[in-house]
């Protein structure tokens, strides 16, 4: 086993103290995901966004006794952490790369590396299940496959394994060089030439190039060379290959592709031989990753046969992770992409992070692993189990059943079948349920049992972009300013809890909300940050303070009526809102002396923040206007602060601030539309990511003659024959009516159709001639491909009021990747 001292010899660097011999078994880099403090060795890394450094004296009470810091750190690390070993380099995730390069080179066993634009992880997972009767394979958990997930990958690598696979994904040059020795790889997958990540990059031949770097040592490269760029790249480079391609000669020609049912059939000559095989998918994408699969399998000698047979079976791999609602105010985690341990835990700590939402079940199958013996490999998912503070477990299957004596609160059944018929909704109440399940166990039956009933149209809200957008706007920050996000109006539409609860996570300073029933609502599903309460009546003081919000005051008669609800002996926090120009809502200089009357009469309550809100920071026209605001703030603020003779927070950037004057953060700033993707200023847009995608389903298909027309007034008339759609969205969903008569358009399978008469309540109509639809498919209204930016301006309004206006009867679909 490594210890302390070893991993000082690998990664050189100056030790500051040992103190005593600490085995090296969990590298940490996230310090939530801490579940075994003992032997975990924590790698205080200076990311983009936040430091790893603030979080030693966490870690360090939480138990952690090894760290890896970086040079530069000032503090007296011995004075502060006496029982721990620490060791210091100059670069932390260097030293990560450097470690599991080294663990690496103590394997010598084939491993496959895969890189591309795209299908890498496809290509993992699927050769994964293929191989999985004649090898035991680690391969990254999901798509791990950055400069800091591959090390965290390679660091599995166990003794019993016979086969890596291991995926890299770059954005930028040199990033490969880095990864290209952590994986070693001994054979090469290259997927494709796609667009994709094409801004760090100043061609596509340089993309190639840089990512043909991770195969500067492999014995053979798989790959179609039917890309020309890849197929004179890996030609100069004299790589040995084994190619496959639809149009010239190669190790692997494809005559033909043809579709047939659900399948495709495969048309090929291998090795002289012309042959037959079938893939059960039909789409493009998938059949590229499933002939990278085939190349591998004839190249291994696979007989047909048996290659059939294993193709067979493959499914679809869920690339993400559903949150959603569930019966009885339960929340399921639905994870049915993969169960093998490392997925496991990544989907464990994902509930982790949930523990205002109730007590914690897991559903949980047979577990697929291959690299353990089955006691240890049962032993191990218990002790998982208990460092997640899971509460109660629901095994399903009959080897997981044998070991039911190793788990405590728990309940076992043979079958799927076997749990559906016992299923009982009253036995959850108000708990985080993670359902994780192999594929052949079908868990979506389990998924179905426990989910609300879905109306067709719904808001997935990717959280994967949300945090991207948190931390762009996060790293605009000078060190030490707050942030407080704005989640009124149900998050901008997106969903309250759900958003505070990752905000929570993600250690945001302040959430503000409107109305006090906001407020509530947030703390009834366990948020603990300070809330401020933007518009609080009179009569709902009284829930302030039961549930702790904190209120804007704006207005002496306000504060009168809130002086007059205080209780002796208690404290309360208030934010003093001041008018600079905007005319909303705020004090002004001539009510200041009443102000700090009352405030001295009161000293109870005590003045958290004091803030102003910027009329026109979106427009660069109003910029001089904004800077008169924001000085005529800061005078205010400071008198105040003065009179006060205590430091208050002051406050005045909203997103667009933020971006048009960063000299002005002062103590906080307040994010609100960044966050869920939308740049209102509009020279940063390409920055962040879109987060919602608002979708239906396409209910009926109809032919209508020249001359017929479509919906209410007789408004959509048919000037040639068209067909149309009937889709699942109407004013009542928040789809806005001004959209009607070709305003408005929908993509159907890629394609944009206009709408045609008008927008109905529950329904509209849609032109989708010469476009291939049937009902059921998806019509997406907005998302990374129409932007709200796009609809918005069509309409004559802004992004904000598309966002709010999705009705809350559209259910909300949170999803990580
Ligand atoms: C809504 C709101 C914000 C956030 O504005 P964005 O333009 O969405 O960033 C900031 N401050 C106040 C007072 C607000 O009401």
């Amino acid at each position: 086993m490594l210890g302390f001292q070893q991993l000082q010899n690998i990664l050189k660097g100056k030790v500051v103290q040992l103190v005593q011999p600490q085995p090296v078994l969990h590298l940490l880099t996230d310090s939530r995901k801490l579940s075994q403090p003992a032997g975990s060795v924590f790698f205080a890394i200076h990311g983009k966004y936040n430091d790893g450094h603030k979080y030693l004296p966490q870690l360090y009470a939480q138990g952690v006794r090894a760290f890896v810091v970086e040079q530069g750190e000032q503090v007296a690390l011995q004075q502060l952490y006496p029982e721990a070993s620490i060791l210091q380099v100059p670069d932390s995730l260097k030293a990560l790369q450097q470690l599991a390069a080294w663990h690496r080179a103590q394997f010598n066993i084939p491993v496959i590396g895969i890189t591309g634009s795209n299908g890498k992880t496809i290509v993992k997972e699927w050769l994964s299940a293929l191989l999985s009767a004649d090898e035991l394979v680690v391969k990254s958990p999901r798509s791990y496959n950055s400069q800091l997930g591959v090390p965290l990958s390679v660091w599995q690598l166990q003794p019993n394994h016979t086969l890596g696979i291991f995926e890299a994904g770059i954005s930028q040059p040199g990033e490969m060089e880095q990864l290209q020795p952590i994986i070693q790889p001994t054979i090469g997958i290259f997927t494709n030439v796609g667009s994709a990540h094409d801004e760090g990059f100043a061609s596509t031949a340089q993309k190639v190039a840089e990512k043909l770097k991770l195969f500067s040592g492999v014995e053979l490269l798989f790959y179609c060379s039917d890309y020309a760029l890849l197929q004179e790249a890996v030609q100069q480079q004299s790589i040995k290959a084994f190619t496959w391609s639809r149009k010239q000669t190669a190790d692997l020609f494809i005559n033909a592709t043809t579709t047939a049912g659900h399948k495709t059939i495969v048309v090929y000559t291998y090795q002289g031989q012309k042959q037959r095989l079938a893939i059960p998918f039909t789409d493009e994408a998938s059949i590229e990753n499933a002939l990278h699969c085939l190349a591998f399998l004839l190249w291994r000698c696979l007989p047909l046969s048996e290659i059939q047979d294993r193709l067979d079976r493959l499914h679809p791999v869920a690339m993400r992770l559903e949150m959603k609602e569930a019966i009885n105010g339960c929340y399921l985690i639905d994870d049915t992409y993969n169960n093998d341990l490392a997925g496991l835990t990544i989907a464990l700590d994902l509930q982790a992070s949930q523990p205002q939402r109730g007590q914690h079940t897991l559903i949980l199958s047979d577990v697929l692993e291959t690299g353990l013996a089955e006691e240890e490999l049962y032993l191990k998912v218990a002790e998982l189990v208990q460092v997640h503070k899971v509460q109660r477990v629901i095994g399903i299957g009959r080897t997981i059943s044998k070991y039911k004596h190793l788990f405590t609160n728990a309940a076992f059944y043979t079958s799927t079948p076997d749990f559906l018929k016992a299923f009982n909704p009253a036995d959850y109440r108000n708990e985080v349920i993670l359902v994780k399940g192999a594929r052949v166990f079908e868990f979506e039956k389990i998924v179905q049992a426990f989910q609300q009933k879905v109306h067709g149209t719904v808001l997935e809200v990717n959280l994967d972009s949300l945090v991207h957008n948190l931390n762009y706007y996060r790293s605009k920050l000078a060190p030490g300013t707050k942030l407080m996000v704005m989640v009124k109006a149900f998050a901008y539409g997106s969903g309250s809890a759900e958003i505070a609860n990752l905000l929570q996570f993600h250690r945001a300073d302040y959430l503000a909300v409107a109305y006090v029933d906001e407020g509530v609502a947030l703390r009834e599903n366990g948020i603990t940050l300070p809330i401020m309460v933007m518009n609080p009546s009179p009569d709902s003081f009284v829930k302030l303070r039961q549930y702790n919000l904190e209120p804007e005051i704006y207005s002496l008669e306000q504060l009168q009526a809130f002086v007059s609800m205080l209780e002796p002996h208690m404290k309360y926090k208030i934010h003093l809102k001041l008018d600079t120009g905007m005319h909303r809502l705020g004090f002004v200089v001539e009510d200041f002396e009443l102000l700090f009357e009352i405030l001295e009469q009161h000293p109870q309550v005590q003045v958290a923040s004091t803030f102003s809100h910027l009329a026109g920071a979106d427009e660069a026209v109003h910029n001089d206007f904004s800077q008169l605001q924001i000085a005529s703030f800061t005078r205010m603020a400071a008198a105040i602060e003065e009179r006060l003779t205590y430091k208050v927070i002051k406050h005045i950037l909203n997103s667009a601030g933020i971006v048009r004057f960063p000299e002005h953060q002062l103590d906080m700033v307040r994010l609100g539309i960044g966050l869920y993707g939308v740049e209102a200023t509009g020279s940063e847009q390409e920055a962040l990511r879109p987060v919602s995608t608002l979708k239906t389903t396409v209910s009926q298909v109809k032919h209508i003659k020249q001359g017929e027309t479509v919906g209410y007034s007789r408004k959509g008339i048919a000037s040639t024959d068209r067909t149309t759609a009937t889709i699942a969205i109407g004013y009542a969903d928040g789809y806005d009516r001004r959209f009607s008569n070709g305003v408005g358009q929908v993509l159907i399978n890629g394609q944009r159709c206009p709408l045609i008469g008008n927008v109905c309540m529950d329904m509209c109509m849609v032109d989708v001639t010469g476009v291939e639809v049937k009902a059921g498919d998806t019509a997406i209204i907005f998302g990374p491909q129409l932007t709200l930016v796009e609809l918005a301006k069509n309409i004559g309004t802004i992004p904000y009021e598309l966002l709010t206006n999705v009705s809350t009867r559209v259910k909300r679909v949170f999803y990580a990747e």
